[in-house]
């Protein structure tokens, strides 16, 4: 029995994580579950799910979660290096990564070092720090395994081929809300618009990143890193139908693709059971209803997050880190209502523009890059 360790359980992936878990029963144990600050959903999910012990990473909620646990049993700890030492305790066997942004990148880390089975959704972190997550993982023994629905779909499809016959990946995209707006309206957006995802379901922060785009532009890095395919051979096109969620094209030209409903179930469940395929009972894909599906290329000049990404991760090293905290920084002063929409683009373009890229020796460069990036977007909204 894979015993989980699920990290950001609060969220909206760990939440279709534990949905996943409740169609398997006695399939899974939930061993632990952390969250940033919802001690009530929390709660909640230990008095269902009866993990062995739970974190949260704000000190300060400690005093209310034990309250609202008041005559539970397991244990309740608190702080960021609470969720470090779950993520690699012994009693865990899989690792399921959901927290968001760079706030996932140590545990994870810590999860990879103890050499677990880790199913990464939380794609942050491999952008800042792919090559030493891979080198954490190989050096103890750690899989990662996609949970990102293209990602996913990129390693269910490479299956069709050897290793070194993959030549080309596709991710595709929905285009988000503002797929036929004009740049003027970009300009203008509120949060309520860009909140609102034609497709998907999601957290706050990557629901904007799919409105500009920067959530494919992480993509694409993340493919990058976890598939070793060079940046000229990863494509992305727009498919608001969110119904193919990736392609690849093998080198005597086939291509194979996967499909599915819009649903991280899916990928979740598919991370959690591989290399078997399990009947959830999960809703079908009822493709012969399907009008049609549309695939086009996207407007890099109105979107121009997949060249951040092109050119951050050409430039290699710590270039993607500061892409990623610069998005990050930029996004939440988006939801903060401190800068317009199209701002993020500016920002994080200007931190972009503005950074000497290092050699990513270890750790420390990326998390001075990632200080570096955000300091420099709050001083491009002072100036
Ligand atoms: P979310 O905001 O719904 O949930 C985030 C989780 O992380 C919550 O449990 C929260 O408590 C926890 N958290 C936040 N800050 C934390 C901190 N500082 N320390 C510890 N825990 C913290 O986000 P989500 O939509 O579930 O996305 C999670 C990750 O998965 C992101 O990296 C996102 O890009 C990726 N992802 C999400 C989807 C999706 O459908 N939601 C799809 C693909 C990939
Ligand atoms: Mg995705």
């Amino acid at each position: 029995m894979k015993s989980l360790c699920i990290l950001g359980s609060t969220g909206s992936i760990g939440a279709s994580t534990l949905d996943v878990v409740r169609r398997f029963p006695g399939h899974f144990r939930v061993r632990s579950l952390t969250a940033g600050s919802n001690v009530k959903k929390l709660a909640e999910q230990a008095r269902e799910f009866h993990p062995a012990r739970v974190a949260v990473a704000d000190q300060r909620k400690v005093k209310e979660l034990r309250a609202q646990l008041d005559g539970w049993r397991g244990e309740v700890l608190a702080g960021d290096e609470a969720i470090r030492e779950l993520a690699a305790e012994q009693e865990s066997t899989y690792v399921v990564s959901a927290i968001v942004g760079a706030a996932g990148l140590l545990p994870t880390l810590s999860a990879l070092k103890a050499g677990k089975l880790v199913g990464i959704a939380n794609k942050e972190p491999l952008v800042m720090a792919g090559p030493l997550m891979q080198a954490a993982a190989e050096a103890a023994g750690a899989t990662i395994l996609p949970i990102d629905s293209e990602h996913s779909a990129v390693f269910q499809s490479a299956r069709a081929g050897n290793r070194g016959e993959l030549r080309k990946v596709i991710l595709t995209c929905s285009g988000g809300p503002f797929r036929k707006a004009s740049q003027a309206a970009m300009a203008a957006a509120t949060k309520e618009v860009a909140l609102k995802h034609p497709t998907w379901n999601m957290g706050a922060k990557i629901t904007i990143d799919s409105a500009t785009l920067m959530n494919k532009a992480l993509e694409i890095v993340e493919a990058h890193f976890l598939f070793g395919v060079s940046y000229e051979n990863i494509h992305v096109w727009v498919h608001p139908q969110s119904i193919v969620h990736a392609l690849v094209e093998f080198t005597d030209g086939a291509v194979v693709a996967q499909l599915g409903l819009p649903d991280m179930r899916l990928p979740i469940q598919y991370a959690l059971t591989y290399p078997e395929r399990l009947d959830g009972g999960l809703p079908l894909l009822p493709l012969e209803r399907m009008a049609t599906l549309v695939f086009e290329e996207p407007d890099r000049r109105r979107f121009p997050s997949l060249d951040f990404a092109y050119g951050a991760g050409r430039a290699g090293g710590t270039a993607p880190a500061v892409m990623n905290a610069a998005n990050e920084e930029a996004v939440r002063l988006f939801l903060d209502d401190r800068v317009r929409f199209t701002r993020i683009f500016d920002l994080v373009g200007g931190a972009l523009g503005a950074h000497a890229v290092r050699p990513m020796d270890d750790l420390e460069t990326v998390l001075d890059a990632d200080r570096w990036a955000r300091e420099e977007v709050r001083r491009l909204v002072r100036a």
